[in-house]
């Protein structure tokens, strides 16, 4: 999903009514040649004094601006936590009545319940729940840094962040400080696009093979950890984008090229996801409910081991918002949505779906059928699985809308086995941490979620975790309602504007 699409053509005839009532203003009191004078010098008072506003914000923003929370200081040197079936995810397995110790954000040792515990270090009880890998969302818009606490207490302890803005480095690097709590962030770098389509305000707009190259290294430089790419991007230059990150040794994910695909379609083999089971539709399938394309897409995605992350959770989203308007609208926790965000989707997004038509409302409803068919037919021919909600990109905050996409992937016939590794193991594995994320095991980071029921049996159990941990920090039933009441303590109007265009004056 596009995000930050600010484009809107409402005001079009504006300036013409305002020049005319000059006019007539003008022509009533009778304007000679020294107003023209002052007019010119009261303009250029208006445009100093905004420039000066724009300036000063954006030092503020520079200066001031850092994320805080409420949540109790949470530096530990460690902890026992007894009595837990664990989920290792190495397999689907579940190891019964052990005790996971953790040192220093890292997991030491997973023992049975009659080995002795460690003396020097405090014991939490897990009454027999069941514990696995904190979840991993890849793909998440991170609009303010609320969204990042929302998912960490749904127990989602890493996002990959699809959009990049400089403002995600600066979040990244406050999570690693620990001067907030919120999930782990991995972020794209902004999108790439071509420049008829790339949308002027967020994407960042290219169509020449060379200046993407320069485009992608100066984005790894400047500290984004992957690559971003849209569909409009021509074939010379979405081909060199690949190139030049593989020689750089970082990934490239996002939307298929159709250009390239006409010509070369096996260099979508060097992307590290395909985003959208709509782009298999829209690209592979030229949106035909047809089987034998859907088993070339399947052979090629599988055989190239690109990640396929359908992102059901969204599309569900826009179809029950056109299909069941204010219903489903007046039930959403627009709130947590930070407010210059939903001022833009309010004008794009939210307004398009809640005035669709009956037709294309049927239309919605019919596709998000066949993408839940196409996404189990996907998983039944072998391709590698990846959890991403887009969170962010509509209605869905990280998190609750993680929660989702996992109970939306076993609507469509996804085991739930399959499920939970696409957002531990697999998830892990895309953002090259999978020796490290993912599981449980020693030596791996301690970021787990405990849960009331075994999730292989009853997925549904995410949706309360008893427990969360990440980076061996405990959050428990009373951290996760404060993160939860965070979630909804975003910026304000002035401080999202003056870092957006933080972005577009510097970069
Ligand atoms: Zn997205």
């Amino acid at each position: 999903m596009q995000t930050l699409n600010t484009k809107s053509t409402q005001h079009k005839t504006q300036p013409i009514v305002e020049k005319r009532t000059e006019q007539r203003a003008n022509t009533r009191v009778g304007h000679t040649a020294p107003t023209y004078l002052s007019r010119i010098t009261s303009k250029i008072t208006i445009t100093v004094g905004l420039l000066f506003l724009v300036v000063f914000a954006i030092w503020c923003y520079q200066a001031f601006e850092r994320g805080t929370t409420t949540v109790a200081y949470k530096n530990s040197s460690g902890f026992v936590l007894t009595n837990v079936n664990v989920l290792t995810m190495a397999d689907d397995t579940v190891l019964e009545a052990k005790t996971v110790v953790v040192r220093n954000g890292t997991i030491s040792d997973i023992l049975n319940s009659n080995d002795a515990i460690p003396k020097d270090l405090p014991i939490i009880k897990g009454h027999g729940r069941y514990v696995m890998p904190g979840l991993i969302d890849l793909h998440v818009h991170v609009l303010d840094r609320s969204y990042a606490k929302s998912a960490l207490a749904a127990g989602v302890t890493t996002v990959r962040n699809m959009g990049g803005f400089p403002y995600h480095l600066k979040w990244r690097d406050e999570l690693e400080n620990a001067y907030w709590y919120g999930a782990n962030i991995v972020t794209s770098s902004p999108i790439m696009n071509s420049v008829e389509q790339g949308d002027p305000l967020s994407h960042f707009r290219v169509d020449d093979p060379l200046l993407a190259r320069e485009a992608v290294r100066d984005f790894i430089d400047q500290g984004y950890d992957f690559i971003k790419v849209y569909e409009g991007l021509n074939a010379q230059t979405y081909a060199a984008i690949l190139d030049e990150a593989s020689k750089l040794n970082v990934a490239v994910a996002g939307h298929p090229s159709y250009d390239l695909m006409a010509s070369a379609p096996e260099k979508h083999g060097a992307l590290r996801t395909f985003e959208h089971i709509e782009e298999v539709y829209d690209g592979f399938l030229n949106r035909e409910q047809n089987n034998e394309l859907a088993t070339a897409a399947a052979q090629f995605l599988s055989k190239q081991g690109v990640v396929l992350v359908p992102t059901l959770a969204v599309n569900r989203e826009l179809t029950r918002l056109s299909s069941e308007k204010q219903t489903y609208f007046s039930q959403l926790d627009l709130d947590a949505i930070n407010p210059f965000v939903r001022a833009i989707y309010e004008e794009t997004s939210f307004n398009r779906w809640l005035n669709a038509s009956l037709e294309l409302a049927a239309y919605n409803v019919s596709t998000d059928t066949y993408f839940h068919e196409l996404t189990r037919f996907m998983d039944n021919h072998n391709v590698k699985m990846g959890m991403g909600s887009d969170a962010g990109a509509l209605v869905g905050l990280p998190g609750p809308a993680s929660i989702d996409e996992m109970l939306l992937m076993a609507e469509a016939g996804v085991a739930p086995y399959t499920i939970l590794k696409s957002a531990t193991t697999h998830a892990a594995d895309v953002l090259f941490k999978g020796d490290t994320l993912g599981q449980l095991a020693p030596g791996f980071t301690a970021d787990m979620v405990v849960l009331n029921d075994n999730p292989i049996t009853a997925l549904n159990t995410l949706r309360e975790p008893a427990m969360v941990i990440q980076n061996g920090r405990v959050f428990n039933q009373n951290d996760l309602r404060v993160l939860k009441q965070e979630a909804h303590e975003h910026a304000s109007w002035l401080l999202s504007v003056s870092r957006h265009l933080n972005y577009l004056i510097f970069g």
